[in-house]
């Protein structure tokens, strides 16, 4: 089973966008056992586009093609696909009465643009999308299909996800399935992962991966089965192996964030904290507070030079003998915990001007002083905050160590 990607854009070819519809209809088709022959990108030309599905089709039993589904000039996909496959342009009235709706719903009127929407290549099947107007469609051509999803990633996903995937394994009578789960990390770099589970990298099935970001680690475990429950069977097997080895190092799976799970070590023991970040521009706050029931932890968090932190907190007297240094960071974190009456003070201090070097190599340092009720830790992290490669490991490495602290791990 072969298939093709076409991903429609001028943004695209300009590199204005990042393609991540690709790599994901391409993650999506992989786990169904669809073989992914070729990915191409196309700007919003009709021939273009058409040319493009036409030699898809000559090779490949489904082509996918991604964007230009809306109502504007630019949008090319709904003609090139009828050119492609020989057929006119016919008006659906279920698709215009969806679409009609949706505008009614939100008060405004139905432009002529917009009744484009309603138009498919004869023959085709319309896959209803009840998260935008655009909708999508199946253009049958000889045993092979020609699908066509709006380019909104969120609209992509869903329409994947709720029912082209449905649709192929329906019509190839796809009875293996592949699941994935992904054990994720910090504190602990790639190779040193590497030499603790190497042997089970050489797994043929389930498969295990490393994908290595800012500060964690991703272990990927794909497993091939005839049905969810063995695929499910052999991703829990791996992944007791796994944890035996790496244990606490795993903070958790999937979408997991190392914020989120901090955020809930917090709120499960009803403590709050006040924060103060000098060298990372309030993104550690911003990430806590993204996270669910953040705003119920964090009783205060502010973004301050370490200059200004020494007078504000000690007064004008102790500001020059505030530098760069793990007993800065103790102190800030206990003064905190004082001035907000929280059990937990956070001062994240470190060099303003230094972060990653031309090389990635870093420099500079950052202190993360941690007082845990009358506990107090520090981390340090050699480097500073400037650049956004150094500001992720450094919140990272920050939140890692807090997660670990609360749990009464190496305190
Ligand atoms: P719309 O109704 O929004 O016009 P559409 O189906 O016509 O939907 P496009 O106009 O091609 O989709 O793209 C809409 C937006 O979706 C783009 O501006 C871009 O932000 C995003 N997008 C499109 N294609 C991709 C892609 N391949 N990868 C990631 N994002 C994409
Ligand atoms: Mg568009």
């Amino acid at each position: 089973m072969q298939a093709e990607i076409i991903t429609i854009g001028t943004e695209l070819l300009l590199g204005q966008i990042v393609d991540t519809n690709a790599a994901f209809l391409a993650r999506k088709l992989a786990e169904i056992g669809f073989n992914v022959f070729r990915k191409t990108t196309v700007g919003d030309n009709t021939a273009r586009i058409a040319e493009s599905m036409q030699s898809a089709l000559s090779c490949c039993d489904v082509v996918i093609a991604s964007g230009g589904l809306g109502p504007t000039v630019d949008d090319k996909t709904r003609e090139a696909a009828a050119a492609a496959t020989g057929r006119d342009l016919i008006l659906e009235p279920e698709l215009l009465l969806d679409i009609q709706r949706f505008f009614n719903q939100r008060g405004s009127p139905l432009s002529e643009n917009n009744k484009r929407q309603a138009y498919l290549p004869r023959g085709a099947t319309a896959i209803r999308n009840p998260v935008g107007t655009a909708p999508a469609f199946i253009v049958p051509v000889r045993k092979k299909f020609l699908i066509c999803l709006p380019g909104v990633p969120a609209e992509l996903n869903y329409l994947t996800e709720n029912a082209v995937m449905r649709f192929l394994q329906e019509e190839f009578r796809i009875q293996t399935i592949i699941k994935t789960r992904t054990l994720k990390t910090a504190g602990m770099g790639e190779s040193a992962i590497d030499r603790q589970i190497g042997d089970l990298e050489e797994s043929t099935n389930p498969t295990v991966g490393l994908a290595a970001h800012l500060g964690s680690v991703d272990i990927r475990i794909s497993a091939k089965a005839n049905s969810p429950d063995d695929a499910r069977a052999m991703l829990d097997q791996m992944e007791t192996r796994i944890r035996q080895r790496l244990g606490e190092m795993i903070y958790g799976t999937d979408d997991d964030t190392i914020e989120g799970v901090v955020v809930q070590e917090i709120r499960q023991r009803r403590l709050k904290l006040a924060l103060l970040e000098t060298n990372t521009g309030g993104e550690l706050s911003a990430r806590l507070t993204s996270a669910p029931g953040g705003y119920e932890v964090v009783d205060q968090a502010t973004v301050m030079s370490l200059k200004r932190a020494g007078f504000f907190f000690a007064g004008k007297h102790a500001r020059d003998n505030w530098n760069v240094s793990e007993k800065t960071a103790i102190s800030l974190s206990r003064a905190l915990q004082q001035k907000h009456d929280v059990p937990i003070g956070i001062a994240v201090v470190g060099d303003e001007d230094a972060g990653m070097g031309p090389y990635s190599d870093p420099t500079g340092n950052t202190y993360a002083g941690l007082a845990l009720g009358s506990d107090v830790i520090c981390k340090h992290i050699p480097m500073g905050g400037l650049s956004r490669t150094s500001r992720s490991r450094i919140i990272n490495a920050t939140l890692d160590k807090l997660r670990r602290s609360l749990k009464g791990l190496d305190l």
